[in-house]
């Protein structure tokens, strides 16, 4: 199938070869004919799956018919409205809008908070037809009245289950108050949560369902390593990972703001090239950021999981879980930056012993057992077994004499780690 096949207009078709894509990916040859059809969508898609131009390239030749060129604000209303969790994915969907849509008279806005809202609402005064926003900000613009919603016709709510777990509900609950009920509405999510099909079954008319991958599946383009290391040798051993396997670029995963900071000024004492992003860092920091990753500036970028939701980041063949996230969905979203639009990737976690909890609630979602191996020079608490255990014994370890259940970094737990075995005091 190519993309002339799919209804699109001749402007839209020359900006997509523009980019280099000769096939649609399997998201957008489902979703671009639906969406043309006007037809509500409930997508299960995750980032890398080209979903951005699935929902992007049938909205802009919906728009194409009244695209226009005059200076009248009344020319341009809102006519498409995008709503992300995040500054960074508002951003990245922003640029595919104008990117798609540069032989089209149609104009476009990103709107977030942490910026400074006027330069915005003059943006907005002046009209533009597709508008992508953060939900608090666009409220924000909404009570300054610098934007009128009532002539919205499409829209999408990308990264639906993310934008539910940061708390946008009441937000978004809000802005479709405001928008026409004879709308039309795409729903994107990586996974199908029960409040994600509720949130379908209150602002929808029977969606047609897309799924491109199952459920929470993480893409098979991705290798999944997993290293049981210490938490204190987890430096080192990225360290290492990075020197020997002559790795160019990484985003490496960090639960809090703090460790990522930490981690990113270690790493340059380690003599690498390293910047972190976290909910800390102004936005013009992060732009600043990835920009500069993006470039081939920085190796190591030390992200947070909320800072680095919808990066998109061609060809990043790493990516490393320094810690291992707290909610197993984070995992499929922090390896899906790697092995995007059909590229090979692999995943790197680096799991300590107090850590396989989050493991095993991630083998469960992903429905996958992901072996854990060591890496030489690095076992995990090796004393008191004397040879060095083979990765298979780690990984099928016998029942522990309390009665719990085993363990997959040699039967050893936090706390029986011998003193002799802790980092010195200056390291920990
Ligand atoms: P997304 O899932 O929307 O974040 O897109 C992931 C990446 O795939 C982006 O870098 C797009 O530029 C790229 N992409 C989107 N559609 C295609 C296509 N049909 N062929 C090749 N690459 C694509």
């Amino acid at each position: 199938m190519s993309f002339a096949d799919l209804g699109l207009s001749e402007e839209i078709l020359r900006a997509v070869a523009e980019q280099g894509y000769t096939e649609p990916t399997p998201i957008q040859a489902q979703a671009i004919p639906a969406v043309l059809s006007g037809r509500d969508i409930l997508a299960a898609a995750q980032t890398g799956t080209g979903k951005t131009a699935g929902f992007t390239l049938p909205i802009l030749r919906r728009l194409q018919p009244q695209a226009n060129n005059s200076h009248s604000p009344a020319m341009h209303p809102v006519r498409a409205l995008i709503l992300t969790p995040t500054r960074e994915l508002a951003d990245q969907v922003g640029d595919s809008v104008k990117l798609y849509g540069k032989h089209l008279p149609l104009r476009s806005s990103v709107v977030f908070g942490g910026v400074n809202i006027e330069p915005q609402s003059r943006e907005l005064r002046a009209g533009v037809e597709v508008l992508v926003a953060t939900p608090g900000r666009l409220l924000d613009h909404v009570q300054q009245k610098s934007v009128n919603l009532s002539r919205v016709e499409v829209l999408v709510m990308d990264e639906a289950d993310r934008m539910l777990d940061m708390g946008f509900l009441p937000d978004i609950r809000r802005i479709l108050a405001l928008l026409p009920a004879n709308r039309q509405t795409l729903l994107f999510s990586a996974t199908f949560s029960p409040e994600i099909k509720k949130l379908a079954d209150q602002f929808q008319k029977t969606p047609l369902l897309i799924e491109v991958a199952r459920q929470n599946q993480t893409s098979d383009q991705i290798e999944q390593r997993v290293h049981a290391v210490e938490l204190w040798r987890k430096r080192a051993v990225l360290a290492q990972l990075v020197r020997k396997q002559k790795i160019p670029q990484v985003i490496v995963f960090c639960n809090t703001r703090h460790g990522a900071e930490k981690l990113s000024r270690d790493l340059i004492r380690d003599g690498f090239s390293a910047d972190s992003i976290h909910g800390e860092k102004s936005q013009q920091q992060r732009i600043a950021t990835l920009a500069e990753f993006k470039e081939g500036k920085l190796n190591i970028l030390v992200a947070t999981d909320v800072a680095a939701r919808g990066l998109d980041i061609d060809q990043l063949p790493f990516v490393v879980n320094y810690d291992l996230p707290n909610t197993p969905e984070d995992y499929v979203h922090r390896i899906g930056r790697t092995g995007r639009a059909g590229a090979k990737g692999i995943a790197i976690s680096l799991v300590a012993p107090e850590e396989q909890k989050q493991l095993a609630a991630i083998e469960k979602l992903v429905k996958q057992s992901l072996p854990v191996s060591v890496i030489d020079g690095f076992e995990p608490g090796a004393a008191p077994v004397k040879e060095k255990p083979s990765p298979a014994a780690l990984f099928h370890t016998t029942q522990l004499p309390s009665g719990e259940p085993p363990s997959r970094f040699g039967g050893r737990r936090e706390q029986q780690i011998p003193a002799l075995l802790l980092p010195p005091r200056s390291a920990r």
